[in-house]
């Protein structure tokens, strides 16, 4: 699974401002219960190349009785639970508060890799010397707000997550599909796991010091085999109730590092909610096939489905290419199709077009429809090449990348699609210039 890095700290120490300079410009998922000062965010992010996710926990106070500070130390226990690593942020600046003192004695008993980070040294590499009393073996300065030592940062943890990387031993398998089952609570995860699995044939995975179960289960469904990833997170419920909506977000984007095509799984009977919505973004902002699977349409009366239909296609517009589809776990109804379409989603996603029909399509298509003029200027078009699968990736070489309009660049990929489908693929073209020398 791909490792969670869990930033921690009493507020206004910089949590927030550190979060946001490791995530850059990642799409954070934000989590709000109900009760909670701050919002738990999440995002995925490259620290050093490699891939983790990232939990801002909001702030704790674990001095103040009152339910809400208790709520949110509980978010914390959670963060503690699912985490590989956790970020502590200190205030670099001022000298330890009590609340810091019990931080620390709460980390120390969660065995967990702690960071314990010095922040806002903006201008020394000094920490408060007092900031040692608190028993720590090391402190890392840092400045979020300035980006001082963050870099640094970034390579310690990918350092320490390394260990968390996917083994080699399951490698018989490696050919086949890598399906996430993703969703909220409810939607039925469990259920259709079950179902699909079927006789168990689980790929036990052994890595050290991990808090989770990453199990995956090899499917061969119809003769179709593929694997779902993290079949055990899925079965396993949060210890941590108030988090269950939280850990099925962190779950989410845990699977989804290492899954080609994701199943989002929507309670029918609910329609598609925010939540929802902003799991498919996720999954867009990463470029993994996606597929909408709305569940429990057992429960439905034909009307229903038929309206669902309609709302989910509106709500679900800004992924236009996501096919839906519906199911019902409990009966059996579509598993068929939703199999068919996942085998179909993984295919699309590790297709290579050759470049004899990519030239072909570039005449056809794009020539006779050259970008508009800009500023008096055209930007042209001289080529256009694939230059990756698992996702597939499109570069086009253009004499002015920053002259080809939004529009244009909607309507290139929209003739790629037209021509060579990607169905349930989210389709990335990068505009570059192509430089003199290679004329
Ligand atoms: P959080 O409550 O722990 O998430 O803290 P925030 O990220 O919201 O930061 C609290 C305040 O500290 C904000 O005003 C930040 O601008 C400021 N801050 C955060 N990091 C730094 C830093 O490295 N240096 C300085 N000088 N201020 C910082
Ligand atoms: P998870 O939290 O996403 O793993 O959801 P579960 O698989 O635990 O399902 C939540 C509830 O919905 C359980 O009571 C299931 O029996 C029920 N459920 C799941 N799928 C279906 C379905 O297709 N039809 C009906 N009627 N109930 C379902």
């Amino acid at each position: 699974m791909t490792p969670v890095v869990a930033i921690v700290g009493r507020p206004n120490v910089g949590k927030s401002t550190l979060f946001n300079r490791l995530a850059r410009r990642s799409l954070a998922i934000v989590h709000n219960a109900p009760g909670v000062t701050r919002d738990r965010k999440y995002a995925a992010a490259h620290l050093a190349g490699r891939e983790v996710v990232l939990v801002d926990t909001g702030g704790f106070d674990p001095q103040n009785a009152d339910p809400l500070s208790q709520n949110i130390a509980q978010q914390v226990a959670l963060a503690v639970e699912e985490a590989d690593v956790v970020l502590c942020v200190l205030d670099g600046s001022a000298p330890p508060t009590p609340v810091d003192h019990e931080t620390v004695e709460l980390l120390r008993r969660s065995r967990r890799p702690v960071l314990y980070l010095a922040n806002k040294l903006d201008q020394t590499r000094d920490a408060g010397m007092d900031l040692y009393s608190l028993g720590i073996p090391e402190l890392h300065p840092v400045s979020a707000l300035h980006g001082r030592g963050t870099g640094e940062l970034a390579a310690q943890v990918s350092k320490l997550v390394s260990r968390f990387e996917p083994s080699q031993n399951d490698a018989s398998h490696e050919d086949e599909p890598r399906v996430a089952v993703i969703g909220r609570p409810n939607a039925g995860k469990s259920s259709l796991v079950n179902r699909l699995i079927g006789v168990e044939r689980s790929l036990v995975d052994e890595r050290p010091g991990t808090t989770h179960d990453p199990v995956d289960s090899r499917v061969v469904w119809k003769e179709e085999p593929f694997v779902l990833v993290d079949t055990a997170g899925i079965r396993r419920r949060s210890r941590v109730d108030a988090g269950v909506e939280a850990a099925s977000v962190l779950r989410a984007l845990r699977a989804m590092g290492r899954a080609e095509v994701v199943v989002l799984l929507c309670d029918a009977t609910q329609g598609i909610s925010e939540q929802d919505t902003r799991l498919l973004g996720l999954c867009c902002e990463r470029q993994r096939a996606a597929l909408v699977a709305l569940n429990k349409v057992d429960l439905l009366s034909n009307r229903a489905r038929r309206l669902l239909a309609e709302q989910s296609q509106e709500q679900l517009g800004f992924a236009r290419w996501v096919p839906i589809v519906e199911v019902s776990a409990k009966t059996g109804h579509g598993l068929s199709q939703l199999v068919a379409a996942v085998v179909a989603a993984a295919h699309e996603y590790r297709r290579r077009v050759p470049t004899s029909q990519l030239n072909q399509f570039f005449e056809r298509a794009l020539e006779r429809h050259p970008p508009p003029t800009r500023g008096g200027r055209a930007p042209r078009i001289y080529y256009i090449t694939q230059a990756e699968t698992r996702p597939p990736v499109f570069v086009a070489m253009t004499s002015a990348p920053g002259s080809i309009s939004q529009s244009y660049q909607r309507f290139v990929t929209n003739q790629i699609r037209k021509a060579f489908g990607f169905q349930a693929v989210p389709l990335v073209v990068h505009y570059r210039k192509r430089s003199r020398r290679s004329d």
